[in-house]
């Protein structure tokens, strides 16, 4: 009796990994496209540098040397 109990507890536990690990796959295959999705967006609305055409993220001078 208690070697079956057993058995179902490590069913029950195989079922929850294996439920989390298609959860963690579902997650990986998901966050990616969203993710360069949302930079795709960001990086269009941000400015570019005139003179290197690295993007500006805040306003001010990127950092190459160039001044307003
Ligand atoms: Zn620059």
């Amino acid at each position: 009796m208690v070697a079956v109990r057993v058995v179902g507890v490590v069913k029950v536990v195989t079922l929850f990994l294996i439920g989390m690990i298609i959860l963690a796959m579902l997650g990986r295959l998901r966050l990616p496209k969203f993710g360069s999705r949302n930079g795709r967006g960001r990086i269009k609305d941000a400015r570019k540098c005139p003179k290197c055409g690295s993007y500006i993220l805040h306003d001010g001078d990127c950092g190459c040397g160039a001044k307003k």
